[in-house]
């Protein structure tokens, strides 16, 4: 069932919302050489705990953190590791979320670690133009599927490729609603969008090959061709004339 959210929940969601993007922000300072992943990771609870919210993602479904960190060719869900250092060249893709009095913010965003190549630099840049060009289409009364279709059109044109295995979805009291949102598709299909929906636009997009695959510790997923991988997600509030960012300052 997809919900539309009141007044006060909105109001609670810009704040669980604005939490998720102070630890990003704090986690884009600490990004550099010779950080691990777990002093990333410590940063990140920290910020939430701070602000009287929970991780989101701490043991949810069992995962042993509060963000996600992936690196390189990891898509997501990559477990942060004191073991983990980040080396100068390196994207880095962080996915936070956090409750605040029973709401949830998820927002994800791949970061460059010193200097990356020029065809990472690509794909970051292409990957968030690929989310911005989805959200054109978040707006009541278009549907579901135009986001999708226009996440694909945008990530495909610049010569990446589009996972499927994972999807953006309804978010709110729970971390993972109703509707299932793909980043592929096409357009003028599924739902009808109304205000007040909240809703987690997440493309993950790869360099090469859109195949991907779980590692052994059940978590991390990797592109089965080694290729880099990018992740942007935000938390969005659909309105009459378009949509609002939730997840940001
Ligand atoms: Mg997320
Ligand atoms: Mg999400």
């Amino acid at each position: 069932m997809v919900t539309r959210k009141s007044k006060r929940e909105i109001e609670l969601m810009r704040e669980a919302g604005r939490i998720v993007a102070l630890a990003h922000y704090e986690v884009s300072k600490a990004i550099k050489p010779g950080v691990s992943t777990k002093e990333l990771d410590d940063l990140v609870e920290r910020v939430i705990r701070e602000n009287d919210a929970i991780p989101s993602f701490l043991n949810y479904n069992g995962f042993p953190a509060s963000a996600c960190i992936s690196i390189n060719e990891e898509v997501v869900h990559g477990i942060p590791s004191p073991h983990r250092i980040l080396a100068d060249g390196d994207i880095v893709s962080v996915d936070i979320g956090a409750i605040y009095k029973g709401y949830h913010g998820d927002s994800a965003w791949s970061y460059a670690c010193g200097q990356v190549s020029e065809e990472a630099s690509k794909l970051l840049e292409g990957t968030k133009a690929s989310l911005f060009a989805g959200l054109e289409y978040a707006k009541a009364n278009n549907r579901l599927s135009d986001i999708s279709h226009a996440i694909q059109v945008t990530a495909e044109g610049l010569g990446f490729s589009v996972v499927r295995e994972f999807v953006g979805h309804g978010v709110g009291k729970h971390l993972h609603e109703d509707p299932q949102i793909p980043n592929y598709g096409p357009p003028h299909r599924g739902l009808i969008l109304k205000s007040g929906m909240t809703l987690a636009i997440e493309p993950m997009i790869n360099l090469g090959n859109k195949e991907v695959k779980v590692l052994s510790d059940g978590w991390t997923t990797i592109t089965r061709d080694k290729s880099l991988s990018a992740h942007f997600e935000h938390t969005i509030l659909i309105k009459d004339d378009g949509y609002e960012i939730l997840t940001t300052l």
